[in-house]
């Protein structure tokens, strides 16, 4: 697990980190005040193989609150637990092309159009089993450390301003729940999903979970099988397709490796049977994705043609 200094990934991570450490384009998400007035300075970088070697650059053992990112991990769950059928009975995979959190759901279904944006992240918190709020989010958090194969801590300043400022997102799912897509109560549907987005991960974390699901669902680092192969397809493909909300098909078409990002500044990129990747850097461009995190993905995407659609 350890890395050695002087490998080839992690020189070219350092590089990486040299070159846009002055980049501060952006800002930092007006969200919450721990996000706004996070270190905009912090930058961290990591890359994790199959085989679990991890190769790290800047700031990548600082935490955060995974916020968006705990989305695919949500979605993980809820497949394992149903099946993709019945999941997709209650939310679409189709690209919204609208921030992530619209208040807009299929004309004809009332679904949300993908799990990857906050109205499909409520109705994939519902679907996950549980007897309540609290089983199904322990499940989620439980997910989530499988994935990074430790566990991870859970930031309570971070949860109770979430409920401050959770009007949007209480309105998103009592509109679910009148078009029916929504089939919990809407109070622990709250609790479940703010709580995940309070779970603190490294950049490192972010690297062997975007490499868990790089391999098809197995902890390169514990060996443990987390989910399925084919949840792990399903996954990946609704990232690569929706991950980076109205930036997913421009994303796609310049760096193209499913992806998901969130609003505290964290990306993960998963590139099947290659490897997974973690990012960080707080401040965030107009659609929600941390600018420096996009440029060091598309900077490397270019030099090492790492297009999942690149002909070998
Ligand atoms: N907690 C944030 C919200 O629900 C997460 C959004 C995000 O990371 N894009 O608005």
């Amino acid at each position: 697990m350890a890395s050695l200094i002087g490998d080839p990934i992690e020189r070219e991570l350092v590089t990486l980190h040299e070159r846009l450490k002055h980049d501060y384009r952006g800002e930092t998400s007006a969200s919450i005040p721990t996000l706004e007035h996070a270190d905009h300075r912090l930058f961290g970088l990591a890359v994790c193989t199959p085989d679990g070697y991890v190769s790290a650059a800047g700031d990548a053992d600082v935490e955060f609150s995974v916020q968006s990112i705990s989305k695919a991990f949500t979605y993980a769950l809820a497949l394992s637990d149903r099946g993709l059928e019945s999941v997709h009975e209650h939310v679409g995979a189709e690209p919204s092309g609208e921030a992530f959190s619209a208040i807009s759901l299929e004309e004809e279904t009332g679904r949300p159009d993908n799990p990857m944006i906050n109205a499909g992240a409520l109705v994939t918190c519902a679907l996950v089993s549980g007897a309540d709020a609290h089983e199904k989010y322990e499940r989620i958090h439980a997910l989530m450390e499988a994935c990074a194969g430790r566990s991870l801590g859970f930031d309570e300043t971070v949860y109770e301003e979430e409920q401050g400022a959770s009007d949007r997102n209480r309105a998103l799912a009592h509109f679910m729940r009148s078009a029916g897509s929504l089939t919990d109560e809407v109070d622990p549907t709250m609790e479940v999903y703010l709580k995940q987005c309070s779970v603190l991960v490294s950049t490192r974390d972010l690297a062997v979970m975007g490499a868990t699901l790089a391999t098809g669902g197995v902890n390169p680092l514990t060996g443990d099988r987390v989910f399925s192969g084919t949840v792990a397809r399903h996954v990946l493909t609704v990232m690569a397709t929706c991950g980076m909300y109205d930036y997913s098909g421009e994303w796609l078409l310049t760096v193209g490796t499913p992806a998901k990002s969130g609003v505290s500044g964290g990306l993960i990129t998963a590139s099947p049977g290659q490897f997974g990747m973690g990012l960080f850097s707080p401040k965030l461009d107009a659609r929600g994705n941390s600018v420096r995190a996009v440029a060091a993905s598309q900077d490397l995407a270019d030099r090492y043609e790492l297009h999942a659609l690149t002909l070998p």
